[in-house]
């Protein structure tokens, strides 16, 4: 089932949830351990909750996730809704970490997110980080206070880029002098823990100008940073201004480039770049992503969330119409897609997950997850990979070299079953949340087969 042989070659730039369906901050796939049979999920420990609120201000050009204008007279029923999901599924086990992301939470009236957030807390108690995601310019003092006495302790802009040319080229609405006012106001609000989001690839972008921009977020002082090349995703104005020649991609090789010098400014300025496009001061990891990353469970409330609970995917339906009659209906009737995959495509996902990872697959919990040793799993793999100077194991951890970090599409993809195996890969794409394909805390991968050698 496994690829050991020849491997069929995948375009340059594909991104892996685009091998896996996609992979969202909020959307992670299987895995799992049950203690009985090797393969199945663990339905044991904490989960992570992420909660999806689909507003936004207006539309970005190159966002398909699932996120709309305001509807004024839908807030109320919408909290309604996700209330009674939130009584119906709460499986009442530990929490880890929860992500609200849409769509723009911080666009909610804040009465409407005090009664969200404060049945949320009643439901999963004090929980270790609980993130929201904001916009530049709907964070303002009062929202990020009611945030922060609701328990929130983690809060992530959707900054994108210091340039307002640059901004503009992503219909943002905020202006880059809104990036260091929100953080200051989430400092002054009590936030010890902020993420910024940056994308680059960015049509017109410079080198030089994405320096420019990671070097004024540096200035500010975040604890975490997503940096995110920008994805031309299907059903998005920025794909079709592409295809109409109106809009003009950056260089693969500039991309490349873009992508390299993320790793050393940020590493001289002291984050850790512990996954692929992710970056963290000491003890700042994302709580939330590493449980996808790490392919654990979580559940996934309000329209178009995902699900991984007890062996099975589930997603919502993506309408929030249809969402707010359902629940009020037949509530069972929400999760519009649900499927529990099979062993050896599980253990790929994970492979594939752990491998985004700079400390790549952790092999004890890799076989805590699965019932199996990765080792042997995927010797041949490791073998071979190892040879060619992309993939370094030991008994303890299977990881991407740097060279290896550079084609890591190329090199995920050898540990996937064949991705026809893989029951309902694309359907099971978690629905984004938030701010995306590069937005706040979206978990898309910025893969570069720069030199891509023949595996
Ligand atoms: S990128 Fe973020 S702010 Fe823009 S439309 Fe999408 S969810 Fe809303």
């Amino acid at each position: 089932m496994y690829r050991h042989e020849a491997v069929t070659p995948i375009a340059r730039h594909v991104p892996i949830y685009r091998v896996l369906g996609r992979i969202s901050r909020y959307g992670p796939r299987e895995r799992g351990y049950n203690g009985v049979m090797p393969g199945n999920i663990a339905s044991h420990g904490s989960i992570g909750w992420y909660v999806h609120l689909p507003f936004c201000s207006t539309k970005c050009g190159y966002c398909d996730f699932y996120s709309l204008p305001t509807i004024g007279e839908l807030v109320e029923p919408l909290i309604a809704a996700l209330r009674e999901e939130m009584r119906l599924r709460d499986p009442g086990r530990s929490v880890r970490a929860i992500f609200i992301g849409g769509g723009t939470p911080t666009v909610m009236p804040a009465d409407a997110l005090r009664v969200l957030l404060a049945d949320i807390r009643g439901r999963t108690g004090t929980v270790g980080e609980w993130t929201v995601e904001a916009n530049p310019s709907s964070s303002d003092e009062l929202k990020l206070a009611l945030l922060r006495e609701s328990g929130v302790n983690r809060v992530s802009f959707g900054a994108q880029s210091f340039h307002a040319d640059e901004l503009a080229v992503l219909d943002r609405i905020h202006d880059p002098s809104h990036i260091s006012t929100s953080v200051k106001l989430a400092r002054a609000a009590g936030f010890e823990n902020v993420n910024l989001d940056l994308i680059y690839a960015i049509p017109g972008q410079s080198l030089a100008r994405w320096r420019d921009s990671l070097r004024r977020a540096i200035d500010l002082a975040p604890d975490h940073l997503s940096c995110y090349a920008l994805m031309y995703e299907s059903n998005t104005a920025m794909t079709r201004l592409r295809e109409q020649g109106r809009v003009t991609p950056c260089d693969e090789e500039l991309e490349a480039d873009m992508f390299e010098m993320t790793i050393e400014e940020l590493s001289r300025a002291g984050f850790e770049h512990y996954e692929i496009s992710n970056f963290a001061r000491p003890g700042r990891r994302c709580a939330a992503n590493m449980i996808y990353w790490e392919n654990r469970e979580y559940l996934g409330i309000g329209p178009s969330a995902v699900s991984y609970l007890d062996g099975v995917r589930s997603r919502n339906v993506a309408d929030v119409r249809k969402y707010v009659e359902i629940m009020r209906t037949d509530p069972a009737s929400a999760v519009i897609e649900s499927e529990r995959l099979d062993s050896m495509a599980r253990r790929g996902e994970t492979a594939v997950q752990m491998l985004r990872l700079i400390d790549g697959i952790d092999v004890a919990l890799f076989c805590e997850l699965t019932g199996v040793d990765p080792c042997e799993l995927f010797a041949d793999q490791i073998a071979r990979l190892s040879s060619m100077g992309l993939l370094t194991a030991d008994e303890r951890c299977i990881r991407l070299t740097s060279h290896g970090l550079l084609v890591a599409n190329r090199v995920m993809q050898e540990f996937l079953p064949d991705s026809s195996t893989i029951p309902g890969a694309a359907a099971a794409t978690p629905t984004p949340a938030a701010s995306a394909g590069t937005s706040p805390g979206t978990i898309r991968l910025t893969i570069h087969d720069r030199q891509a050698p023949a595996l």
